[in-house]
């Protein structure tokens, strides 16, 4: 502590105000712990100002542009215009009523909300600076810390994010105008999402990815149909190539690529065949979004001074309470490590906060869901056939495909399907695989049946509305079992 400085005490201290802080510090409050909140940015984090919340405002802005303008088919003609401003200004308008409600709920729930900077001093204090000229800053002596500090865009060499042309996520969603053209570095999520918005808005858009297809960890079946609607839209792809640096040219700039993993291809028998794919490949574009991924801010907070030890990459390890190596410090969300995703965050969150008010909480990713909202959709909750059966189990699946849907029909998105995997002796659901219209809202009902012991007979005999696009998980549990209605039991 710095001399002369009267430190404030707290039972807990959430460093961090993302979805995994404040979810933390909300749940704290409720349990009647004493808790303090420090955010050096904005309430919300990156998930609701720069991540989850604008990308999908912005996707469903473009979605309605672009739907409207292809709707002939329906006997729908429409040509709408797009104001970027004014759908920036929506996107702006959605994440502030976010952010405000999450500081209401904070301070509704005795939160002790801290704007400033928060680095360890010790193992039991915490000093924050609350920037600006005069701010100054102050010391805090905590019970108990929970780490909450997210994760930034990572950088590759040539592509520093001061440079104009090159856009982080961040930045992608911030334009004031629409690009003519961009080159999307990363065909993960992120990227995917992001290059369909500004296909749909007009933009001539190019993937590189250094990987031989997109949405690398996903099930081929589930992203082949995300690649081909992307090309329909007009994005064009150029696998196993990274990008490696930019120039100047024109009036944009030149995106240089080369052939991804060289030596390996060195050594291919078939080389012959890769040769044109070997040659360096340049790509003219006014942008370039690189998309490879995420990194955690740890760097400023001083772990060692509490003792808490960071892994290779910077993430901090937890046990299945969100501990670290340090009994009374904890760690949660992006900077805890995969999967990096808002709701995980939440759920450690939760789970800290219940650990450090002594209840018998510990963390569960059995029933995690991932969801990416390209077009179409994806959702996956559990494991996939080939984890289930490296797990040991004997599995059957079901599938239904949502061609075979009225509902599917009328929306007029009926590519995809709903694929069950479960235990072929029990019939316990393991996991779910959704591509297709509204997966992401989908895959909730096959999370709370891994997650209630469910079994293929429970999910196929309940009852779903009818025409529902839900009527899918029901049938696909049915041609689990071999007596599906609506599509062939084979
Ligand atoms: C473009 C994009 C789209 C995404 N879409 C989705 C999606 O659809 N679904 C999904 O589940 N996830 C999505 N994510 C991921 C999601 O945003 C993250 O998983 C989530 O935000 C992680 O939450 P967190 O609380 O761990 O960290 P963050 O949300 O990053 O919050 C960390 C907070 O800590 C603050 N902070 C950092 N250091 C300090 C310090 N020393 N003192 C005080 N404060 C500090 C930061 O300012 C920040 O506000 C997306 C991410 C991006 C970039």
């Amino acid at each position: 502590m710095v001399v002369g400085d009267i430190a404030t005490g707290t039972d807990v201290l959430v460093i961090g105000a993302g979805p995994a802080g404040y979810v933390a510090a909300i749940r704290a409050g409720q349990l009647d712990l004493d808790v303090t909140l420090v955010e050096k940015e904005a309430y919300g984090g990156t998930c609701l100002n720069h991540g989850c919340i604008p990308s999908k405002a912005l996707i469903t802005a473009t979605n309605v542009a672009h739907e409207a303008a292809h709707a002939e088919e329906m006997g729908v003609h429409a040509d709408p215009a797009v104001d970027l401003s004014g759908m920036v200004g929506w996107k702006d308008d959605v994440v502030n009523q976010l952010t405000s409600g999450v500081e209401k709920l904070c301070k509704a729930n005795g939160v002790n909300l801290i704007e400033g900077e928060a680095h360890f001093a010790d193992e039991h204090t915490a000093r924050v600076s609350h920037g600006g000229e005069g701010q100054g800053s102050e010391s805090i002596e905590f019970e108990h810390a929970v780490v909450a500090t997210g994760s930034r865009p990572i950088e590759i060499p040539n592509f520093s994010y001061d440079d104009d042309p090159v856009l982080n996520s961040r930045q992608a969603l911030a334009l004031e105008s629409i690009p003519e053209s961009l080159v999307v570095v990363g065909a993960g999520y992120i990227g995917m999402e992001l290059a369909g918005v500004f296909a749909k808005l007009g933009t001539d858009v190019t993937v590189v990815e250094m990987l031989e297809d997109v949405l690398p960890g996903y099930e081929d079946d589930l992203a082949r149909p995300v690649k081909k609607r992307a090309e329909e839209f007009g994005v064009e792809f150029h696998f196993e190539r990274t990008a490696t640096k930019w120039y100047e040219h024109g009036d944009g700039i030149r995106v240089v690529t080369e052939p991804a993993g060289q030596a390996q291809a060195a050594t291919d028998g078939g080389a012959q065949a890769r040769e044109a794919e070997e040659e360096p490949l340049e790509i003219d574009a006014e942008k370039v979004l690189v998309a490879v991924g995420r990194t955690p801010v740890t760097e400023t907070l001083d772990l060692e001074n509490a003792g808490v030890e960071t892994d290779e990459r910077g993430f901090v390890p937890t046990d299945d309470r969100a501990r670290t190596n340090v009994e009374h410090v904890f760690a949660i969300g992006d900077v805890a490590g995969e999967p990096m995703l808002a709701h995980t965050g939440s759920m450690e969150g939760q789970v800290a906060a219940e650990v450090i008010a002594g209840e018998p909480s510990a963390i569960d990713y059995q029933a995690m869901p991932a969801a990416v909202f390209t077009e179409p959709e994806i959702g996956t909750v559990g494991m996939t056939q080939q984890e289930a059966e490296e797990q040991g189990f004997e599995t059957v699946t079901g599938k239904f495909p949502f061609r075979a849907s009225g509902r599917a029909l009328t929306t007029g998105h009926a590519e995809g399907f709903v694929r069950i995997v479960a235990d072929a002796d029990a019939g316990f659901v393991l996991g779910a695989q959704v591509v297709g219209p509204e997966a992401s809202e989908l895959i909730a009902e096959l999370g709370l049946a891994i997650e209630l012991g469910a079994t293929l007979e429970d999910v196929a005999e309940t009852v779903h509305a009818h025409p529902t696009l839900a009527e899918s998980v029901m049938e696909a549990a049915e041609n689990a079992l071999g007596r599906a209605i609506h599509t062939l039991n084979r």
